[in-house]
């Protein structure tokens, strides 16, 4: 029986650590609930790329050791050019305090999203981030907006 927390947009088996079929169901309750929220509000799937992991898969993949994954704290989303704004806006709405981006999206951002998101969208995304070109992008936009 799939947890209610899963419900209604997600099944553990999308959150499965590859070598260990079954094992979404460690994803943590709280996150997976968060996880429902931002879906909800982003209206778009989001097709998870990495949930749960065991300590020997998040090795062969490269995760740090003690990796968030391996505890069922974090899940890799898959998004485009043409979602992650979406996706983005709707993470940080949902409360998601520690978003990790690659750096060709934070160039991206800098060139495009800023346009999309709103002030408090780039403030929250700054200090999800913690990254220095954020703040100085929250800056400039309230500049704008002033
Ligand atoms: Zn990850």
């Amino acid at each position: 029986m799939v947890p209610a927390y899963f419900k209604p947009y997600f099944t553990p088996s999308e959150f499965d650590s590859p070598d260990l079929p079954g094992s979404g169901i460690r994803m943590n309750a709280m996150f997976i609930s968060m996880l429902n929220k931002a879906r909800s509000i982003a209206g778009i799937p989001f097709y998870i790329n990495s949930g749960y992991r065991t300590p020997a898969h998040n090795k062969k993949v490269g995760g740090v050791p003690g990796s968030a994954h391996t505890k069922g704290l974090a899940a890799d989303i898959a998004v485009t050019p043409v979602t992650y704004g979406k996706v983005l806006s709707a993470l940080l709405k949902a409360g998601f305090k520690r978003i990790t981006l690659t750096p060709q999206q934070r160039q991206n951002i800098m060139k495009k999203i800023a346009d999309k998101l709103t002030y408090e969208e780039i403030v929250l995304l700054h200090k999800a981030m913690n990254n220095p070109i954020i703040k100085n992008m929250a800056i400039k936009e309230l500049k704008k907006r002033l």
